[in-house]
């Protein structure tokens, strides 16, 4: 006899793991297949704002290969504003290693794991989900889709598309010891190497993780950014060997894409739940399965089929946060200079975004303080706060050559 599972997990990436060990801890019955074979590579900076303390307990800091406490940050590879902090920032995983840590913790909680075994069809029942693989066929009450962005859960249930999908391109590079010695503990964020995002250099144990990502799909190929960047930040000549992969992420597009539907939800990027300013989803996707986790409980225990309460939370405590994350992408992308120059300038701004890294500022009072700090940023930039006299020259190239940037993004 087929044995029946509470809850069936598609996807063992943080979104997937944290479910299943939210549920199989409440002592529910949890099936979770993961496509790959476990450790797997994913593209992805591995870079866990601070505020994942929140969510995780400290036992995932073994696998933290760097601490942040400083961030560079330059403008296409020029200015460098350095920012140094006696508390970290964030905390650098490679996610083969997070992830596996993750998916081994669900099924130390009592999680029934099977990797290297995708799942290639689903029917929801009356009163059930089955789901089909290569290996057997399983039954369950109800279906989480955590199989990110490229997922099967998503399409075969009928969720709409995700609306507003990037690309981002993620390079680990082998440097020598010495590179390795001076960026230890610094993380180095470059504005303007791609139209409406950023490139970064995330120090790792043995190597550093690079990248370029933008918040719009105009960047389909990141390849010529990502030439750029190293270029700019002169990187060319340090880096040994390097692989190179280009990956989908599926951004925060606004209220209204279905997270729930019948006995299923999605989690994670299968949600797009992605921070549309930073491209930032480890957070939420652990979040996210938490929350589902907490939903899918109640159900089981109250014997009540309805997950709408999911999507209630999920809009109650993300959305927020992305509408204002989506406001600072929409400002600091269109006028990259004037954000540059602001956060040079205005020590307040400096300081609010280290702690917005941190977790300790919300988007949205990020937001707010960004628009008081704005007309300073704007005075700053057209040289008005240093000088009396303005000097009319160069206060027309310093705002043509804003111009210049804004068209450059307009016309793509
Ligand atoms: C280049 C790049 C850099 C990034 N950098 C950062 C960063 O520094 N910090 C940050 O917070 N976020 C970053 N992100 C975003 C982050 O990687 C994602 O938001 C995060 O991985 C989402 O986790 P998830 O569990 O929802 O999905 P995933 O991590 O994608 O996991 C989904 C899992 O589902 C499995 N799966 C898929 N199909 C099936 C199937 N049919 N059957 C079974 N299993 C299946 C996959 O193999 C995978 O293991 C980056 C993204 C990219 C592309």
């Amino acid at each position: 006899m087929m044995e029946i599972f509470d809850v069936i997990i598609v996807g063992l990436g943080p979104a997937g793991s944290s479910t299943a060990y939210q549920l199989a801890s409440r002592g529910h019955r949890v099936l979770a297949l993961e496509k790959e074979k476990m450790p797997r590579y994913k593209p992805c900076g591995g870079c866990l704002s601070r505020k994942i303390e929140n969510i995780l307990d400290d036992d995932f800091k073994p696998l933290v290969e760097e601490t942040i406490y400083n961030v560079i940050l330059t403008f296409q590879g020029e200015g460098e504003i350095r920012v140094e902090s006696k508390e970290p920032i964030a905390y650098m995983v490679m996610r083969d290693r997070f992830d596996h840590f993750l998916a081994q913790k669900a099924a130390a909680a009592g999680a029934e794991v099977h990797d290297n075994e995708p799942v290639t069809g689903i029917e929801m029942r009356y009163g059930e989900v089955v789901v089909h693989t290569k290996k057997g066929t399983y039954r369950a009450q109800y279906l989480v889709g955590a199989d990110g962005v490229n997922g099967v859960v998503g399409r075969a249930l009928g969720y709409g598309p995700k609306r507003n999908i990037a690309v981002a391109l993620e390079g680990e590079a082998n440097v020598s010891p010495e590179d390795l010695r001076q960026l230890r503990g610094t993380m180095r964020l470059d504005m303007g190497c791609i139209p409406y995002g950023y490139g970064w250099v995330f120090p790792k144990q043995d190597h550093w993780s690079l990248g370029v990502g933008s918040v719009k799909n105009l960047a389909r190929h990141p390849g010529s950014y990502y030439s750029v960047f190293l270029e700019e930040q002169g990187l060319e000549g340090k880096i040994q060997q390097e692989k190179r992969r280009g990956y989908r992420i599926p951004l925060f597009a606004g209220r209204g894409s279905q997270i729930t539907k019948g006995r299923s939800l999605l989690v994670g990027d299968a949600a797009a739940l992605v921070d549309p300013f930073l491209g930032e989803g480890i957070y939420y996707a652990v979040r996210s399965g938490q929350l589902a986790a907490g939903t899918l409980h109640s159900a089981m225990t109250l014997d009540y089929s309805d997950l709408s309460g999911y999507g209630k939370k999920v809009a109650r405590e993300m959305f927020p946060e992305f509408e204002a994350a989506q406001k600072v992408a929409r400002f600091a992308y269109h006028f990259l200079r004037m954000g540059f120059t602001l956060i040079k300038a205005v020590p307040a701004a400096r300081e609010s975004s280290l702690e917005m890294l941190r977790g300790r500022l919300s988007y949205v009072d990020y937001w707010q303080g960004l628009k008081k700090n704005a007309r300073f940023g704007l005075y700053e930039f057209l040289n008005l706060l240093k000088t009396r006299h303005r000097k009319a020259e160069a206060t027309y190239d310093r705002v043509a050559a804003q111009y210049d940037t804004g068209l450059f993004l307009w016309k793509q």
